[in-house]
């Protein structure tokens, strides 16, 4: 058995709110919302980090972030703005080592990021 946290959502042996899903890709609320929206999207197989992604690793990418913009527009992002953002690394702030991208929109954002 995993212990990866994300995997254990994707086989459903960790609860979660889904909010899309395809083949390749899963979309859940996150559990400490830093946004009225704020959604997780990942790939279904265990990716760590961006920076761990290969070539043929291509077409799960475009999949993933066709994922993100799907949630953004289920969630009526566009209109208003919304940001899409990974952390890579414990100093970048990623605390679960499986990719994925937070969604989030629904307030004001700021600029530049802490
Ligand atoms: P990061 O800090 O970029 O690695 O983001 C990890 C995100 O996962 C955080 O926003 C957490 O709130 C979220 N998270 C951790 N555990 C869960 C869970 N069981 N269900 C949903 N979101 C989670
Ligand atoms: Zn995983």
């Amino acid at each position: 058995m995993s212990d990866c946290i994300f995997c254990g959502i994707v086989d459903s042996s960790i609860p979660s709110t889904t909010v899309y899903e395809d083949d390749e890709c899963l979309a859940f609320e996150d559990l400490n919302p830093q946004a009225p929206v704020h959604v997780l999207v990942i790939p279904k197989r265990h990716v760590i980090a961006l920076s761990d992604v290969q070539e043929s690793d291509r077409n799960l990418l475009g999949q993933v972030m066709l994922a993100c913009s799907r949630v953004a527009q289920q969630k009526g992002l566009p209109e208003h703005g919304y940001r899409v953002v990974t952390n890579i690394g414990k100093e970048a702030g990623q605390t679960v080592f499986h990719l994925h991208f937070h969604v989030l929109g629904g307030r004001r954002l700021t600029w530049p990021p802490g």
